[in-house]
């Protein structure tokens, strides 16, 4: 997709499966059936969309999947399903990891952090993007490595440990522009640190706002995973941002969701404008 002077691409990491009611909270399983598929242990699908963003200045990969270093025990408890890894994807798409400047996180849970790094041959966790800066909020930095104790499973230490000992981190304080065009802005909500990534060039606009929307049935402010840690804060975060996005027309992305990639919606809540899955694949042949 073009955005101004920017490219955004989007690169799958699979899909996997959690239980419908932790994705929606409080919403009652009779509603949010309607506007999303279930199967019959009340498990739905979701998305690993890592966002590539190509500015003139930088290549920037938001959040990253859960990439190739987990058991196949792992690999069943979510039902993830593959082809494709994240790294087969980039690969067709002629992305070499060397080509990424910056690893941006909306936050650092293992569905999104785990695809930072991998094993080498000899079994030894290493970069999967050796060249990157790995961007964070310092307070999600803060909890991943001090997480409270209901959080403390998602963080997982072999996600960042060679990365922080390479000297690749770079945990940002609040609202910082990491590039011409690309800006981070603290959310909190889903976790203290949680951040979205505005991106705008040549007033076009498009914002991630990672786990406050995961998918195109969370559109509402109100409809907030049962997994926030912070869910007033997430109600809030996405009144005033999901409010500017209608109102000014900005693309949102949906991280989780397998069928639209973003879209745009109008004042009245409508999907007016979608990418579609299917469709960008396609594309990319
Ligand atoms: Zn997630």
């Amino acid at each position: 997709m073009q955005l101004g002077d920017f490219t955004l691409r989007w690169f799958s990491d699979g899909i996997y499966k959690l239980d419908g009611g932790a994705m929606f909270g409080v919403v009652p399983k009779v509603v949010w059936t309607r506007k999303y598929p279930v199967d019959e242990d009340n498990f739905i699908p979701l998305a690993l969309n890592a966002v590539l963003i190509e500015t003139p200045q930088a290549k920037i990969l938001i959040d990253t999947g859960y990439g190739t270093k987990l058991t196949p025990k792992q690999v069943a408890m979510f039902r993830l399903e593959r082809p494709p890894t994240l790294l087969e994807s980039l690969a067709a798409g002629g992305v070499h990891p060397e080509d990424i400047d910056f690893v941006v996180y909306s936050h650092m849970h293992h569905d999104h952090a785990s695809g930072a790094t991998q094993r080498d041959a000899s079994g030894a966790v290493r970069p999967t993007f050796p060249r990157a800066k790995h961007v964070m909020q310092r307070l999600e930095w803060e909890e991943a490595k001090n997480p409270n104790i209901r959080s403390a499973h998602a963080y997982w230490e072999e996600n960042w440990a060679v990365l922080e000992a390479d000297g690749l981190l770079m945990p940002v304080d609040g609202d910082v522009e990491l590039v011409e065009g690309v800006r981070l802005i603290p959310t909190g909500g889903h976790t203290r640190g949680h951040q979205a990534v505005l991106v705008s060039s040549q007033g076009q606009t498009a914002m991630h706002m990672g786990d406050l929307l995961p998918t195109h049935a969370h559109i509402n402010p109100l409809w907030v995973m049962a997994y926030d840690d912070y869910p007033m804060d997430s109600i809030a975060a996405k009144e005033k941002w999901i409010g500017r996005a209608k109102a000014e027309g900005w693309w949102l992305t949906l991280y989780h969701d397998p069928e639209i990639l973003a879209g745009i919606w109008n004042t009245e809540g409508k999907m007016i404008q979608a990418i579609r899955a299917d469709d960008a694949l396609a594309a990319e042949g």
